[in-house]
């Protein structure tokens, strides 16, 4: 029995953060994202599965699971989603078991999700950082989607339509940053990942046989 306790004392909790990353389409979140994991490398992005069809340039596997209508449904009735949501009229989910697995080996994880997403996945895991990601102005918003170059007019008429009601659930995320400044604001996504990752808690799952020796308590 002893040995049970010492034992689970001893064994650190997995230390591995979920961080969600949310923003109306256009805001600069795949921009920034991308740019991070080249910075932090050791953090796992997740890639979602996706009904929509790949924008030029896009690869089957590297942005999206592209997959279609049918094939969606099926794996959500297989239960192979930690959560799914229907945004601009395209299904999107994120994939149940890469994401377990990643947390089973103490991995950070990075989330790129809508706010429906980010609603179910902090119901099913405690501690979840959400940072939710602003374009300066709506008017900067329609020149970074048009300046893309990647989709129809109606589509970003449909991505400019849903940005209001994106936005609306800015005040559920823990971290806010406005994306005017890309490299000020990715030095701000920085620092929240670097932040999160030095509280109490985690510190002493990371660093519990230095704080042990130390004497800290845990
Ligand atoms: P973007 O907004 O211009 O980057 O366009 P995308 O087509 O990449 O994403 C469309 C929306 O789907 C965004 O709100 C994403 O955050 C959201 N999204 C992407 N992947 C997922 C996912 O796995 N689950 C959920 N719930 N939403 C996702
Ligand atoms: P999202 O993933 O939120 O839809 P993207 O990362 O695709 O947004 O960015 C939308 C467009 O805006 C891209 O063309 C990108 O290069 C551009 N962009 C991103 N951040 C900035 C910024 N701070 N200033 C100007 N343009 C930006
Ligand atoms: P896009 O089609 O422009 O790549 O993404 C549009 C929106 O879908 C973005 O707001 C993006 O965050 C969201 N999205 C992408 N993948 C997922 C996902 O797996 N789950 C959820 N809930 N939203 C996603």
């Amino acid at each position: 029995m002893n040995d049970m306790i010492s034992q689970q004392n001893s064994a650190p909790r997995h230390p591995g953060r979920l961080f969600l990353v949310t923003a109306p389409s256009g805001a600069g979140k795949s921009s920034l994202v991308n740019a991070l994991l080249k910075r932090q490398p050791n953090i796992k992005l997740s890639i979602s599965s996706t009904t929509r069809d790949p924008r030029p340039g896009e690869v089957n596997g590297r942005e999206y699971h592209f997959i279609t209508e049918t094939m969606f449904l099926e794996m959500k009735n297989r239960g192979e989603f930690l959560e799914t949501a229907l945004v601009h009229g395209n299904y999107y989910g994120t994939n149940r078991t890469w994401i377990e697995g990643q947390m089973a080996q103490g991995n950070d994880v990075l989330l790129e999700i809508d706010w429906q997403g980010a609603r179910q996945v902090r119901s099913k895991f405690a501690g979840t950082v959400g940072i939710f990601i602003l374009p300066p102005s709506i008017e900067a918003l329609e020149w970074r989607l048009h300046h893309r170059g990647t989709d129809s007019d109606q589509t970003i008429t449909r991505r400019l339509m849903g940005a209001g009601a994106e936005i609306a659930h800015a005040p559920e995320f823990e971290y806010v940053i406005i994306n005017e400044d890309f490299d000020t604001a990715l030095s701000q996504l920085e620092a929240i990942v670097t932040a999160s990752r030095l509280t109490y808690a985690q510190q002493a799952i990371r660093h519990h046989d230095q704080f042990a020796n130390l004497g800290v308590p845990v």
